[in-house]
């Protein structure tokens, strides 16, 4: 496999699903319009002081793609590759995720172009609080609604929910926890938010394979990005009996055809810093481990990761998105053709939104889930939606991305019939 090929615009992709489906979906070009821009784009540069004195300029984004159905919702990424048209695009899918599970919420997104590896624990935080100074009243707990992504993680939300908290009036403090989701369980965090997305994912294979009459006991699976997603993921997934064996990350990529145990490489991570060095796992290339042979292959990094010469490497049965955007269109064709099923990313990741709306409900109500109820609850929603995905997948003979686009699109179309625009 060549090395791998520039990476396309994102919000181009993002724009391309969305025409395909509202085509099959028949949405209203007027609705069409409107979401095919983000209602806002806040672009922010702001100071921050290093641990050196030294004043550093930053840039952050927050887009706000849309709110017909509820506050804006999603992420904030700490990545040195953050630009405008990639968080437009994340935005717009956080959109179509909240509609797909019927959350009152909308989508949104947002990050800061630098990388978090080359800054002190006092620098992110000042990073941070910075940045949601900067922001100021265009987030709050019924308007925008943060959370982790890519390179954040519950520290950075706390302080995000500190600085905000502290800002906005002393007399509601408290009534502003719900700012951010994905905080640390002590500071106002849900049980079960850290592994909601890796457990979502998990619920999607369990009933992809027993859809099909496979088991997972004896099965094998692939995972690119062992972060908070793809960590969490191979830890369930390794509960039912399937072996994790190939996974990478930012610095390279490990095989072991024995098994790699998730919670020691989980461990090894922490302390290095990267999959890479584990002692149960020898490296292998990118091209390798696109090419390794498993049941099922979860990317879980970046965007557009798979493309033409991925696809055409690939060989699995099922690719389960926990990333967001991560199939480049082209690909998708390719894969169809090889006979591999794609469980798109606005279902297979949505465990981390649908936890995030309970954590937030769960502050609003000043109420405290055991872990227990919020699986249980995450569990029944996921059925709940993988099932609406797989009938309109069937019923309207489209692939499985434009059946779950389109359950989201007749929800948002039907506000906007309902709504028009003010005045
Ligand atoms: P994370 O920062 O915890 O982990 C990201 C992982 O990807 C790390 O292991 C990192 O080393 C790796 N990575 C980065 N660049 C890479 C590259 N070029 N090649 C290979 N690996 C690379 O982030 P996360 O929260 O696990 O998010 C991962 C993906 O899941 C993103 O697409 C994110 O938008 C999506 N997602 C996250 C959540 C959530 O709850 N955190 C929810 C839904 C979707």
């Amino acid at each position: 496999m060549p090395e791998q090929q520039p990476k396309p615009n994102p919000y181009k992709i993002a724009q391309e699903q969305l025409t395909r489906a509202a085509e099959i979906c028949g949405l209203a070009p007027s609705t069409i319009a409107i979401l095919s821009q983000p209602k806002n784009e806040i672009i922010v540069n702001f100071p921050v002081r290093m641990d050196s004195g030294e004043y550093r300029m930053f840039k952050g984004y927050r887009v706000q793609h849309n709110n017909i159905l509820g506050p804006y919702k999603g992420g904030i990424r700490y990545h040195e590759l953050v630009a405008l048209d990639e968080v437009k695009a994340l935005a717009s899918w956080m959109t179509y995720k909240s509609a797909l599970h019927d959350i009152p919420f909308g989508g949104g997104k947002g990050g800061i172009k630098f990388s978090p590896r080359d800054h002190s624990v006092s620098e992110l935080e000042r990073i941070t609080r910075r940045f949601t100074h900067a922001l100021g009243a265009n987030i709050g707990p019924e308007y925008d609604i943060p959370a982790p992504d890519v390179g954040t993680n519950a520290q950075t939300m706390v302080w995000m929910m500190d600085t905000y908290m502290n800002v906005v009036g002393f007399v509601d403090k408290n009534a502003n926890r719900r700012v951010v989701t994905g905080k640390s369980i002590t500071s106002g965090g849900s049980y079960g938010r850290e592994s909601a997305t890796g457990q979502g994912i998990v619920h999607c294979i369990s009933e992809w394979a027993r859809d099909r009459r496979l088991e997972p006991n004896g099965s094998t699976f692939s995972v690119q990005g062992f972060g908070n997603v793809g960590s969490n993921a191979a830890k369930i997934l390794a509960r039912t009996g399937a072996s994790l064996v190939a996974t990478g990350d930012w610095k390279g990529y490990i095989f072991n055809g024995d098994g790699i145990n998730p919670h020691k490489l989980s461990e090894h991570v922490a302390r290095s810093g990267s999959v890479l060095g584990y002692a149960g796992a020898r490296a292998i290339t990118r091209e390798e481990f696109f090419a390794t042979p498993v049941d099922v292959f979860i990317p879980a990094a970046l965007e557009l990761e798979i493309g033409v010469a991925e696809a055409k490497a690939l060989s699995c049965k099922v690719i389960v998105e926990g990333a967001n955007g991560p199939t480049d269109s082209v690909a998708e064709p390719i894969l169809a053709e090889k006979g591999i099923a794609l469980i798109p990313d606005i279902l297979a990741n949505s465990g981390g939104v649908v936890v995030s709306y309970y954590e937030w409900l769960q502050n609003k109500r000043s109420e405290r889930w055991d872990l227990e109820e919020v699986e249980e609850r995450l569990a029944k929603r996921m059925k709940r939606t993988y099932l609406a995905v797989s009938e309109y997948a069937a019923t309207r003979k489209c692939d499985w991305r434009m059946a779950a686009m389109c359950i989201a699109l007749e929800r948002i179309g039907k506000a906007y019939s309902e709504r028009g625009i003010f005045p």
